[in-house]
């Protein structure tokens, strides 16, 4: 699964549809559109309970900066699930040796975390 850094998210609770903003190791940034209400449930236990401000607000400072490790949905279209790195690791995630943090098909497919970019 490639690695990623978090700079924000941007997402209505109204539309159902949200965007994860995130830079992949090669420092471009993309926008991942995700299910607003499961990721932005998702973030906030990844922060703590940091992200879910008061009043159905979100506090998008939580994330900047956190490293994930992520995978698109089958289609490739939306995120399809996300963890952060230093998590899968100590879940017991093998470690890809064939990438460098920007995933492949083998890590990928075997559910393995990239390794950190350095
Ligand atoms: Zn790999």
């Amino acid at each position: 699964m490639p690695m990623a850094t978090l700079r924000g998210f941007r997402g209505s609770w109204g539309s159902g549809l949200g965007f994860l903003l995130l830079d992949d190791v090669d420092g471009n940034r993309k926008e991942v559109p995700c299910d607003n209400g499961h990721t932005v449930r998702s973030l906030d236990a990844m922060t703590g309970g940091r992200f879910i401000a008061e009043g159905h607000t979100v506090d998008s400072s939580a994330l900047d900066g956190l490293e994930v490790v992520y995978v698109m949905d089958d289609m490739g279209l939306t995120l399809g699930g996300m963890g952060l790195r230093e998590d899968a690791e100590e879940n017991g995630a093998e470690v890809c040796e064939k990438c460098d943090g920007r995933g492949c098909d083998e890590c990928s497919q075997l559910g393995m975390v990239a390794p950190k970019h350095e």
